[in-house]
């Protein structure tokens, strides 16, 4: 437990001086309007994705209340308690994928009226299936190891489980920009040399060497802007989407996300968040081997259902961690991306536009900030482009 507290502790760490922010006020972003429309859309957002977890959770309960008979079918079709196991957890995905299926469903029309996406139903519904595809086949490759070291080792199988937990994360953070993105996304290599040049010129400040750098077509089914970073050592991409660098955005804006984003590798989040996934999978594990053990161990498969049950219910009590931590790492990026470009007053057009084209809500309430906060607010992220320029 020292060693999993002194790890946190360390992965943690942010190097952003301790700053004053100023307070700003979302009036002086967006006009009343506009801040009333978001408001209005992203309330009903997150009563949508409570309603998912909540349907999500019942379900994987009902599964697991109903495990006996589940676990003789699955016995006749896979024979063999790994295979059994493997596809209870195929099933049990399948399951909620259905289940929550019409919020999502709800979810995309509301999106859609919105203007955020112009999306189809067909390529909508394509889209759910293939994520469908890729969590069903992660979920029943890490039951089919649970029921293995379960059967293996006994009772102290989560050990050996939370050390292969990190594995599988180093795996698909690895293969992410090979074999998951281009399900999703065509990549191409950015075409405009001057944006290149400056791109390779904020990665020289930073002390990163820029790598892969990809344009995604996410404008097939968004219109909100966007960047990332995928990949780790030699996968490492990243990938601009093309709605960012559709003219709406000015090249000061395109920038600032360009530095935020090579903050990001220079930094290594993306190696801090597998660790992170490392780290919170040991007492995930722990949980799930103590309440299955109780009904005689995981070695069973009929307890898979039970296992995701707990596993859910483990993410979603660790959500605040989680974002508490990415809400860290990426003021980290905003700041360390201020010192490459030098331009506050390109971050704070860039939050508001930003926040304008995405429908991001400048003051959320506190409980969706600690469930769905991933980044600080436009307003924090404002503040911070103050202070730097008043530094
Ligand atoms: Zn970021």
């Amino acid at each position: 437990m020292a060693g999993w507290a002194i790890a946190a502790w360390l992965l943690s760490r942010t190097h952003v001086p301790s700053l004053e922010l100023p307070p700003v006020e979302a009036g002086s972003l967006l006009p009343p309007e506009a801040l009333a429309r978001i408001e209005t859309f992203r309330d009903t957002g997150r009563w949508l994705w409570l309603a998912s977890a909540a349907i999500e959770l019942g379900v994987l309960a009902l599964l697991a209340s109903r495990a006996r008979p589940l676990a003789r079918l699955a016995r006749r079709l896979g024979r063999g308690r790994i295979r059994s196991g493997a596809l209870l957890g195929l099933g049990a995905a399948t399951c909620v994928w259905v289940a929550t299926l019409p919020v999502s469903g709800a979810n995309h029309w509301w999106r859609r009226r919105y203007g955020l996406s112009d999306q189809g139903i067909g390529g909508w519904l394509r889209d759910e299936a293939l994520s469908l595809v890729v969590l069903a086949f992660v979920v029943a490759l890490a039951v089919a190891g649970a029921v293995w070291l379960a059967g293996r080792l006994g009772r102290r199988w989560w050990i050996a489980g939370s050390a292969a937990a990190a594995t599988l994360g180093v795996a698909v953070a690895l293969a992410q920009p090979v074999a998951i993105e281009p399900l999703f996304h065509r990549l191409t290599p950015l075409a405009d040399r001057a944006l290149a040049a400056d791109v390779e010129e904020l990665g020289r400040r930073l002390g990163v060497a820029v790598g892969r750098v990809e344009v995604a077509d996410a404008s097939r089914r968004t219109t909100a802007a966007n960047a990332r970073v995928i990949g780790i050592g030699p996968s490492r991409t990243v990938v601009l989407h093309d709605t960012l660098l559709d003219g709406r955005f000015q090249r000061g804006e395109v920038l600032s996300v360009v530095a935020h984003e090579l903050a990001h590798v220079a930094r290594a989040h993306v190696w801090k968040a597998v660790a992170w996934f490392a780290l919170l999978a040991v007492p995930s594990l722990l949980a799930i081997a103590i309440v299955t053990e109780r009904r005689g161990g995981l070695r069973d498969p009929a307890l898979v259902p039970l296992a995701l049950l707990v596993a859910f219910a483990c993410f979603l009590a660790t959500l605040p961690v989680q974002n508490a931590v990415s809400r860290r790492y990426e003021a980290e990026a905003d700041w360390l991306a201020l010192t490459a470009t030098r331009d506050p007053e390109a971050a704070t057009a860039l939050a508001r536009r930003l926040a304008a084209t995405g429908l991001i809500d400048p003051t959320p309430p506190a409980w969706a900030r600690v469930l769905l906060g991933t980044h600080p607010t436009v307003l924090e992220r404002v503040g911070m482009a103050e202070a730097f320029a008043s530094r």
